[in-house]
This record gives structure tokens, C-alpha cells and sequence, in this order.
């Protein structure tokens, strides 16, 4: 499914395990009342028990391509701080130890460590369930087999266009489309779960139409994410690249991208609207975190502060007491000032780290998330005018 409405990364919040959960928690949802779906019920049940049921491990910063928009500064090269092998396997037993069920494994670029199979590898053996990130460049037949034997649930690759010129021109690395490209056929002829992944931004704008044409002719899947983040030593200068306002309602209303999420319904808005004062502010440090490369641990891969290393403590120490995590897991929607009276709140997708890197404060509202939802209210209000009538609901996207 495309990722709609816009969130701040594909990593947040939506993350579902579909493995191996501790028994002792199958077992308390197996007696709850409720009737969602299991594996939503097992996921709200690690939000309450603060059980960090998906983590993202950044594996290394070293990357092969060189993204403009990139947000991870210094990954043209290793670093004598990336963890070593060794330690990635303590960390991975320490986080199952944790009761983490799904792992997102990324970089910079996975493929790019000359041991990441063995990770991915290692990481099976004690039954993660593995989604890779990747941009698809290193991957060849060999390595595919060894990912289908690995039985890795999901590879998602990022592609940056429909065509070379545009996606090679982002990626500054002549070559990078038609690699891409191979590895999703690759992928798909191995059987392999796979998903085109796209941040949509100026510079592909024209060609989003076209990558949906190219994920229906491949039958893979693709999702877009029209927020570029700022770069992670806190320069905002990739923010320019992000989509004009024009642009972004032209995405928002096409109707060729799948069922609106756009409510136009004011009871429904106003439900939506209680309901989310009273939730977490978002699920980072909740019932996911990030690990990166040197063994920070992050509430998610945007945010600007870490709540320590795995070098100095363990996993569960770290977890259990930093008081960011302590501070996000305590903090609710409605413990921001200016958002708690907002009436945009329902269509806004405000973001901590994003908060914490515009204001200097995960709690307050920022410019580029009223924005959003500024135009977002724009759509709905014309579509409920009738004036939007381009937007025709009884269409939907892949999924
Ligand atoms: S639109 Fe702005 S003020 Fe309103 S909820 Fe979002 S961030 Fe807060
Ligand atoms: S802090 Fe922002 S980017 Fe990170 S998980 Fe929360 S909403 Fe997503």
C-alpha cells in the first residue's frame, strides 16, 4: 500500500510483527476481549507492556551512492566506530531477548558490510522476522538465493524515478536505475516479498505516475513518502527539496493513489480527534527504537537525541531507563500546547524528532507539520465543497 497519508518515514509506527511472539504475550491476547486481528491486538499489546516489538538496525553509515536528499552525513566511507560482527550478534540476542519480534535491517547501505548475510543469518537463527532497506545496487542472483534459503520476509528498495536519468541523477551514481531494477525482478523471480520505495520529492515529481505504471507492470508494490527529513547533523538544507504546495496537493488528490484517508466526515474528524490526544505522541521509544551503527540507541532513525550506547550498557538497561525513552513513553498528543486546541489535529501528522530538530522541542508544533496539514485541509475542504473533482473514491491503488 502507498504510504498515505504522508508520514515522516516509512519506519514509523506502522509496523506489524508476524513472528514468533513471546509466549506469554500470545497468551494475554489470546484472553483479551477484543476481536482485532491477532497480530494488531499482539502489537497493541506491546505498547502497553513497553515491549520494543520492531526495532530498525542501521548496520553501517557506508553507502555506495551518494542521494542528495540523504539524511545520513559522512556515508562514503566506513568508520572505525561501526560495530564488528560480533557485537551485532550480542546486540541481536539482546534484543530478542527483549521480546523485539521484527527487524528492519538498513544502512547507509546493508549490502555494502561484506558480512551481512552472516547478520541476516544470524538474526534468523533466532527468529526475527528480517524487512531489508536497501538500494538494490549490490544485490545479484547469488545473493537473492541466499535471502529466499534465509527465508527474509521483506526487501524493499528505494527507487528515485522511472526513469535512469532522473533516479541516476539523484543518486549521482550513473548505473544505480538499471541496477535497482534488476534486483526487483530479481527479487520477484525468487519470490521474495519485495517493495518499491519512494521519497517523493521536486526532483521526481513528474515521474511518480510513472513508477506506479512500473510497479504494476513488475506486480510489486510500491510506497511513497512525500516528506524529505532533515539531514542527521541537523542541516535543514534538504528541506528545499521537499514538494511545493501545488505539488503536494496534486499527489494527495490524485485518485489513482489508492482510498483517500481524507475524512469528510466532522463527527468522524472529531472522534479521530479525541482519540489521538489521548495516544503517545508517536511510537518511538514506545514499542520500537533504532540502533545505528556505532551502537547508539535512538527512538527512531530521525530523531536528534540518543538514549545511549550498547558499548556502556546493555540493550534492556538502555530500553527500560534512559529518560528520553522514559520521557516519550510518559508524553501524550495533548501535552503539546499549541496542537491540543488545533483543529487540524486529526490531519496532521506532526513528528517528534522532526519537532525536536525545527524547535528544539519534540513537544511543540513546527512549521513544515502545520503545513501538511494546512494543505491536507485544503483537499478535504474542496472535495467536500465539491469543488475537488478530480478525486474519485471508488478507485484504489496496489497494494
Ligand atoms: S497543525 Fe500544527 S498546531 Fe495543529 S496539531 Fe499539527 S503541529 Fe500542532
Ligand atoms: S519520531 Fe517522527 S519519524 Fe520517528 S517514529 Fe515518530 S513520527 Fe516517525
Amino acid at each position: 500500500m502507498p504510504i498515505w497519508p504522508p508520514t515522516n518515514s516509512n519506519f514509523c509506527c506502522s509496523r506489524i510483527p508476524n513472528n514468533n511472539p513471546p509466549p506469554d504475550l500470545v497468551q494475554t491476547v489470546a484472553n483479551s476481549e477484543k476481536k482485532l486481528p491477532l497480530l494488531f491486538r499482539i502489537v497493541e499489546e506491546t505498547v502497553k507492556k513497553t515491549i520494543p516489538h520492531s526495532v530498525i538496525f542501521e548496520v553501517t553509515r557506508r553507502c555506495n551512492l551518494d542521494c542528495v536528499m540523504c539524511y545520513v552525513v559522512g556515508h562514503d566511507s566506513a568508520h572505525p566506530d561501526e560495530l564488528s560482527l560480533q557485537e551485532i550478534k550480542g546486540i541481536l540476542a539482546q534484543l530478542a531477548e527483549a521480546g523485539a519480534l521484527r527487524l528492519n535491517l538498513s544502512g547507509g547501505e546493508p549490502f555494502s558490510r561484506p558480512d551481512f548475510l552472516e547478520i541476516v543469518e544470524h538474526a534468523r537463527s533466532l527468529a526475527f522476522n528480517i524487512d531489508i532497506t536497501t538500494n538494490g545496487t549490490l544485490i545479484g542472483p547469488a545473493t537473492v538465493r541466499r535471502l529466499k534459503e534465509l527465508a527474509v520476509w521483506r526487501v524493499s528498495v528505494s527507487l528515485l524515478g522511472a526513469t535512469a536519468k532522473t533516479h541516476d541523477s539523484i543518486t549521482q551514481r550513473p548505473g544505480s536505475f538499471s541496477r535497482a531494477l534488476n534486483a526487483l525482478k530479481l527479487l520477484n523471480e525468487q519470490g521474495i516479498k519485495a517493495r518499491i520505495k519512494t521519497l517523493v520529492m521536486k526532483q521526481n515529481f513528474g515521474e511518480y505516475r510513472e513508477i506506479m505504471a512500473l510497479s504494476r507492470e513488475l506486480d510489486i508494490p510500491y510506497s511513497f513518502d512525500p516528506t524529505v527529513s532533515s539531514r542527521n547533523d541537523g542541516s535543514l538544507d534538504t528541506l528545499e527539496m521537499n514538494l511545493t504546495d501545488d505539488q503536494f496537493k496534486e499527489l494527495v488528490r490524485d485518485p489513482t493513489l489508492g482510498p483517500g484517508t481524507l475524512s469528510l466526515d466532522s463527527k468522524e474528524l472529531e472522534g479521530s480527534r479525541q482519540e489521538r490526544l489521548a495516544g503517545h505522541m508517536c511510537k518511538a521509544g514506545v514499542s520500537f527504537c533504532d540502533i545505528s551503527w556505532n551502537g547508539n540507541v535512538l527512538p527512531c532513525m530521525q530523531y536528534p537525541e540518543i538514549a545511549g550506547n550498547l558499548r556502556k550498557d546493555s540493550f534492556e538497561t538502555i530500553w527500560r531507563d534512559a529518560p528520553l525513552f522514559v520521557k516519550l513513553r510518559n508524553a501524550r498528543k495533548r501535552d503539546a500546547p499549541e496542537c491540543k486546541e488545533c483543529e487540524l489535529l486529526p490531519l496532521c501528522f506532526r513528528c517528534p524528532a522532526t519537532a525536536a530538530i525545527e524547535k528544539g522541542d519534540a513537544f511543540s508544533a513546527y512549521e513544515s507539520a502545520c503545513r501538511t496539514a494546512r494543505l491536507m485541509d485544503e483537499v478535504r475542504r474542496s472535495r467536500v465543497s465539491g469543488a475537488d473533482t478530480q478525486r474519485d473514491d471508488s478507485q484504489e491503488g496496489p497494494s
